[in-house]
């Protein structure tokens, strides 16, 4: 999943739509990201050190500018009551505060989160990120519970990638797959070529 910022406010009615908008969309940046950003992992209290570990220690490997957070509390204005799961965008709102232009900041949460869509006010989601933007969340709550290593770090590259303004990609062996509501990660086997190369050319450490 991905919040794209809208484009320039220009009529009454996108006023009103806009303002809904940057309210969940809150850290995401206009502008393109620079290269070369240091990434911090937030864990929320709740999640296991070994999926904490999963992510960090890989993610070392495609950047080496890697910060680890000790756990923190989940923020209490994030609960949604009537799903009872927490609203990603919320999470991603109060992340992106403690960003800048230069580091990216990635929540992990064992708990199921859920934004606004299309289809629905409070849609499910394994994970969401700005694009672009400071700032992503991914939740274990929704992985195969037998491949949460693999399919976790999957999960963290994807949206990794669209706060970097990459898009979701058509080809169904890519990382950047729309999981449109499923969960397709086995699937997934690496960024496709031009995925790649856009991410490479922000600093990326990918196999070719
Ligand atoms: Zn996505
Ligand atoms: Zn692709």
């Amino acid at each position: 999943m991905q919040i794209v910022p809208l484009p320039p406010i220009r009529s009454g009615f996108l006023f009103v739509f806009a303002i809904a908008m940057l309210l969940t969309g809150a850290g995401c940046q206009p502008n393109l990201p620079p290269a070369n950003r240091v990434f911090v992992v937030q864990p929320f209290k709740g999640i296991s050190t070994e999926d904490i570990k999963a992510v960090y220690e890989k993610l070392l490997k495609v950047n080496p500018k890697g910060v680890l957070k000790p756990p923190t509390a989940l923020p209490l204005n994030a609960y949604y009551r009537s799903g009872n799961r927490y609203r990603a965008d919320s999470i991603i709102s109060y992340l992106a505060k403690f960003g800048n232009a230069d580091t990216v900041i990635i929540g992990l949460i064992n708990h199921d989160i859920s934004t606004r869509n299309v289809k629905a006010t409070d849609w499910g989601v394994m994970g969401l990120g700005c694009q672009p933007g400071n700032a992503c969340v991914i939740s274990t709550y929704r992985l195969n519970k037998t491949k949460i290593a693999d399919q976790f770090y999957k999960l963290a590259l994807h949206e990794l990638a669209h706060t970097q303004g990459l898009p979701h990609c058509p080809n169904k062996t890519c990382f950047m797959r729309d999981a449109e509501g499923g969960n397709y990660l086995d699937e997934e086997t690496g960024f496709c070529k031009s995925c790649t190369a856009f991410l490479k050319s922000k600093g990326w450490q990918l196999p070719n």
